[in-house]
């Protein structure tokens, strides 16, 4: 496959150049395009300019607002509410974030519900920011009816992401972030592209029977992972992310969008615990070195984050690659609202 390369700034000026000519302020386009700056410096690249076209549609159809002006609401003292005014979540997150900090430093925990946001990224920038202040983190939202409840076959639930960041002294963050559904969507929409046949149990066809190829599993049903156990954390996370904060299940995300075919309108759940404050303030950091040690010592594991690290060391030096026909696409995006903005 041809291949554009780019310095890690190219792709941040690319997203937000992209962005402005679709209809984004300033302010807006540059938190959507920091965002994406993020996942491609870890080679998270389902999220990072890959999903510009998808921004760009929501955009064009009118669903997300790339003027927001999120708005900040106190509802207890440790739970704050962020009105999304129907934009990206970046912005919402970078107006958040410091009031939750204040929040869980003051009272040991604190809850961020946002909503009335489009949520297109990866969870673990929220959760490793709150890492690198000190906290344990916690972070969940829901998404479109993509994934099938167990034993069902018509999708229900979104693809749920859930992350947890632990802070260490001295490193990056312990973070994990991973979905509820067995693939995340942008792997399959990516193997789909790519001609790749996807492993088993990823997801089911329109017909409910178990198959391989992406495209069938995108018109049919994805499945959690781990069987009953990946949908009881996605039917979690439906309640967390939607009638907790008073914000839309999956499948009421779908019918809010009534065929737009724009990104997954709806909520999250940000959860920020203060270690100082909890049962080992003096502790828990070496006790939780002697996990991460115990889980390495056998040369075999790794532990969850250390491909993001290692890789953001790599791009900062030598760029990053993005295929050329996603640079092409962008670039046609970046002409004006008249081009094509459909999702890949
Ligand atoms: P992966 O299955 O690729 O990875 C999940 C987690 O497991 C990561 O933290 C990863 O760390 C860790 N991991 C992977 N392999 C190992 C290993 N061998 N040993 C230890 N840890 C390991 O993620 P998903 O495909 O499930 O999700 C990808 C992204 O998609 C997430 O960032 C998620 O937030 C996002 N997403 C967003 C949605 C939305 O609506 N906004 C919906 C669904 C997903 P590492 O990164 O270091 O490999």
């Amino acid at each position: 496959m041809a291949e554009e390369r780019l310095t890690l700034e190219e792709a941040r000026t690319l997203a937000f150049r992209c962005l402005r000519a679709n209809g984004c302020d300033e302010a807006n386009a540059g938190a959507v395009a920091a965002n994406m700056a993020l996942a491609e410096r870890d080679i998270c690249s389902s999220h990072g300019l890959f999903r510009l076209p998808w921004h760009v549609h929501s955009l064009r159809t009118g669903k997300a607002n790339g003027r927001a002006k999120p708005r900040l609401e106190t509802l207890a003292p440790g739970v704050i509410k962020v009105h999304g005014d129907r934009g990206f979540a970046p912005l919402g997150h970078a107006i958040g974030r410091q009031p939750l900090i204040e929040a869980a430093r003051r009272n040991g925990i604190a809850a961020m519900a946002y909503v009335d946001m489009y949520h297109i990224a990866a969870l673990w920038p929220e959760t490793e920011a709150l890492a690198l202040e000190g906290f344990v983190a916690f972070a969940f939202t829901a998404s479109l009816p993509y994934v099938a409840a167990h034993g069902g076959t018509k999708p229900i639930f979104g693809t749920n992401p859930m992350a947890f960041a632990w802070p260490r002294q001295d490193r990056p963050p312990l973070v994990f972030d991973q979905a509820s559904a067995a693939m995340a969507r942008g792997e399959i929409m990516i193997a789909g592209r790519d001609g790749h046949e996807l492993p088993e149990n990823v997801g089911i066809d329109a017909q409910g029977r178990p198959t391989r190829d992406p495209k069938a599993v995108l018109q049919g049903a994805q499945l959690p992972f781990g069987g009953h156990k990946g949908a009881a954390l996605a039917l979690m996370i439906e309640l967390l992310a939607g009638p907790l904060i008073g914000d839309f299940l999956s499948i009421e995300a779908e019918e809010d969008d009534a065929g737009a075919g724009a990104a997954p309108h709806g909520g999250e759940l940000i959860i920020a615990l203060d270690p100082r404050r909890f049962g080992d303030p003096q502790g828990y950091f070496d006790h939780a070195e002697k996990l991460f040690a115990a889980i390495l010592s056998d040369g075999r594991s790794r532990l969850p984050g250390d491909r993001r690290i290692a890789n953001r060391e790599r791009t900062k030096k030598e760029g990053i690659a993005i295929p050329q026909s996603l640079h092409e696409s962008i670039l046609a995006l970046m002409k004006g609202p008249d081009s094509r903005g459909a999702p890949a």
